[in-house]
């Protein structure tokens, strides 16, 4: 440790040149060749420092300066600083200039690090005086006069060492100091930077302790969990934990995440609760670990209440439908299966009630779209009112809207809400200046007797709504077996019907128009009837709407428009007096490519001259007020076809609209005149569309003539033209053939009549 080439430098401050030579003597016995005293030193040094002897070991080497004075003492002290003394060897009374105590106290501020050695012969101060004046320093020893050789040469020996360790230390010290220093800037860099990262982050942090001492925790924690500061200050972690527990939907929650963390240290955990303001905190908590020991746990707190909303807002859009906010398809099936599960449990019953909007299509095609949208929305509402909590309402598409009632004990109950369903959506609903009120059909299907699957179910109860419609709407129906083997799935319907179409088994029966005065026939009108294979004879209540919304419309139209106008010829070649056919038309077939080029074609094939064919729109073909209709109508116009309006009065158009179009008839429905002699709104509406259609030019067709008292209001008002079972009902080909045979024979006994 020590360096072998250093020699300590020793300072002797004496106002004697004797003492001086003294001390040469006694240090540096070498040059004053004293071999005896150094053996001496040799071995004393060996005994006191317990090394060997060893005849190599030579006295130590020193470098010594003399000055008399303390001034000189001092100026040598600031001139050596490069290459300091270790020791000093002061004498206490030099006059005439400083004392020893004054010498070593200027030496000192020079430099404290001088061993300092007062000799001293007698008493000039007492030790005490002495350090006084200097103050306690390990750095001080006194040396008696008259000097003792050995003394003096273990005093430099060691004070020499002593400095040479000491200022080693120091060396050492001030490295450590100065990595410490360093280590310290280090550290508080690495410490602003978790800090900064700590408060960056959108999560709430929170540092505990094994013993529930909070250790750390950022101003994010704070906010989000709006903790003041006097809780805070406790400084400990239940304090805490109670006050956001009060904030919890369930605390409980909480808490037992807490307890089993803490019962399991060394454990991940993951958890998400409710707080009472709506948001949604998620939890993370995982061990705090300090050279693999665990001394904590760091909470994680993040806030996703966005997330969860947005969340939420996606499942509600996935299982809700857009248009009515009910649930969609999806999400009722899951519903139905669980409410089956549940009444398997219970044993109890449930009920599927199917429920279509009548005649909602012509709403839709007369008043338009929103206005459909809005019906839609308005009964939905309406159902969702009528229906317990449990139970659930949903749209399966278009103006079909199916119920799941649970927990029923019997039929009854069913029975009690469809007929609620069905009065509180005839009450009137007002639109933008039109009231109106609607009905529905409905079919209910129940569990277990009518199926045990949510498709079984659904289907069941469609098919009991369909009986509803066929048997008149406005009704409800349950289902039975017999309905099932009645009503043949739709979708069997539909490839019977393209089947059907190709192998002509569409027949037209015919239904006369009479001049009420004269009880003539004027005209018929074709009615499609479809003869299938395995059912029998379908009206079109089983099949227009079918082939309306698969397009097969347009084919059956042409082929019922074929065979009418064969037939109108067949007549007049059989000579009975030429009358005109009315031909029912749909929209989507009027508004089919080359629709007038396919009018034109039908009338050459079958040769009939086209002022005996009748086309009959609805009005929603109308309302329908584009280009494209007008076009059409005007050309079939051209062609010398008449044109009139079927079912005047149902589909909210007003006399209005019929300016634009060449209308020639106007056919008020049945529905006016069925019971127009009892009903005085429907008598007086009755009038005034008579009276306006004159006014318009129009001739005045009443459909549904049934009564005697129907043909004789309509007789007095104007009415002269009928159809309806009162006279006859539609009728095949044949039968319609012997009624216009029979009505010219009459005819021709009429004329002989006249001419006898
Ligand atoms: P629509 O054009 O209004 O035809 C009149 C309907 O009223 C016929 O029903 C007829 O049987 C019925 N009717 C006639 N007189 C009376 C009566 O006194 N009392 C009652 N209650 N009803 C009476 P049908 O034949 O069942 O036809 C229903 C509807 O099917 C027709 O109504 C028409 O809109 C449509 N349709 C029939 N054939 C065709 C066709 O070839 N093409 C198109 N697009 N639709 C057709
Ligand atoms: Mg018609
Ligand atoms: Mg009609």
């Amino acid at each position: 440790m020590e360096a072998t080439d250093w020699i300590p430098r020793i300072l002797v401050v004496d106002d004697n040149f004797a003492i001086h030579h003294d001390f040469r003597k006694i240090l540096l016995p070498s040059e004053q060749d004293d071999s005896v005293s150094a053996t001496r030193l040799n071995n004393i040094k060996n005994s006191l420092f317990q090394e060997e002897n060893n005849a190599n070991l030579k006295l130590p080497l020193y470098k010594l300066d003399f000055a008399s004075q303390g001034e000189e003492a001092l100026k040598l002290v600031k001139n050596e600083s490069d290459n300091p003394y270790a020791v000093a060897f002061v004498d206490i009374r030099m006059p005439p200039g400083w004392d020893g105590v004054e010498t070593i106290q200027q030496i000192w501020r020079v430099d404290p690090y001088i061993q300092m050695v007062i000799c001293t012969a007698y008493s000039d101060y007492s030790w005490d005086e002495t350090i006084k004046k200097l103050g306690e320093s390990e750095n001080l020893l006194i040396l008696k006069k008259p000097f003792d050789v050995i003394e003096v040469r273990q005093l430099a020996y060691s004070l020499s060492r002593k400095w040479k360790i000491q200022s080693q230390l120091d060396v050492h010290m001030t490295g450590l100091e100065n990595l410490v220093t360093k280590r310290t800037a280090a550290l508080e860099t690495s410490l602003a930077l978790i800090r900064s990262t700590l408060e960056s982050t959108a999560d709430g942090i929170l540092v505990v302790d094994v013993s529930g001492q909070v250790v750390d925790f950022n101003q994010k924690f704070i906010e989000m969990w709006n903790i003041p500061q006097t809780v805070m200050q406790k400084n400990n972690f239940d304090s805490i934990v109670e006050f956001a527990s009060n904030q919890l939907k369930t605390p409980k929650k909480l808490i037992s995440v807490i307890k089993s963390n803490y019962e399991t240290l060394n454990i991940d955990s993951f958890s998400e609760v409710d707080l009472k303001n709506g948001k949604t905190f998620e939890i993370y908590s995982l061990p705090h670990k300090v050279r693999n020991i665990i001394v904590g746990r760091v909470w994680d707190f993040r806030d996703v209440s966005e997330r969860k909303k947005m969340q939420d807002a996606l499942l509600k859009e996935a299982t809700t439908d857009q248009l009515t906010g009910l649930p969609n398809r999806g999400l009722f099936y899951d519903r139905i299966n669980q409410a089956i599960a549940e009444a398997e449990r219970n044993k109890t019953f449930l009920a599927i009630v199917f429920l279509d909007i009548d005649r909602f299509k012509l709403i839709n095609d007369s008043l338009g779209h929103s206005m459909g949208d809005y019906l839609l929305r308005a009964i939905a509402r309406k159902l969702s009112k009528i229906v317990r909590k449990a139970d659930t309402v949903s749209r399966l598409g278009g103006d079909e809207f199916v119920l799941l009632l649970t927990d029923l004990h019997g039929k009854e109950q069913a029975q009690l809400v469809a007929n609620k369903i069905l009065s509180k959506i005839a009450s009137p609903l007002e639109v933008e200046d039109h009231k109106f009120s609607v009905t529905g059909s409905i079919g209910v299907s129940f569990y277990p007797n009518d199926g045990t699957t949510v498709e079984a179910l659904i289907k069941n109860a469609d098919i009991a709504m369909y009986v509803s419609k066929e048997l008149g709407k406005n009704t409800i129906n349950f289902y039975s077996e017999s309905m099932s083997r009645k009503f043949l799935t739709r979708l069997t319907l539909e490839n019977d019907l393209r089947e059907g179409l190709d192998r002509n088994e569409i027949v037209v029966f015919y239904q006369p128009f009479i001049n009420l005065n004269t009880s003539e026939i004027v005209g018929v009108e074709a009615l499609a009837r479809w003869q299938h294979p395995v059912l029998g004879l379908l009206q079109p209540v089983e099949f227009i709407s079918l082939a309306e919304e698969t397009g097969l419309i347009c084919q059956l139209g042409e082929q019922v428009l074929k065979i009418a106008c064969k037939q109108n010829k067949k007549w007049q070649i059989a000579g009975y007096k030429p009358i005109q056919v009315s031909v029912n038309i749909s929209s989507k077939q009027l508004k089919s490519a080359k629709f007038d080029e396919i009018l034109k074609k039908i009338l050459e094939e079958t040769g009939l001259d086209s002022q005996y064919l009748e086309l009959e729109l609805t009005e929603s073909v109308i309302m329908d007020n584009t280009e494209d209709v007008m076009t059409i109508v005007k050309k079939i116009k051209n062609m010398g076809i008449s044109l009139s309006m079927d079912d005047f009065g149902t589909g909210y158009s007003s006399l209005n609209y019929l300016r634009h179009f060449p209308f020639d008839k106007l056919k008020i429905d049945k529905s006016f005149i069925l019971n127009a002699e009892s009903n005085s709104d429907n008598a007086n509406l009755v009038k005034t569309i008579i009276a306006m259609a004159k006014n318009l030019k129009l001739n005045i067709v009443a459909e549904g003539m049934e009564t005697e008292e129907q043909r004789e209001f309509l007789r007095k008002n104007n009415c002269l033209e009928a159809q309806g079972f009162l006279f006859s009902k539609p009728i095949n080909s044949e039968h319609m053939s012997d009624l216009l045979k029979a009505q010219q024979f009459k005819k021709a006994e009429q004329g002989e009549n006249h001419e006898n």
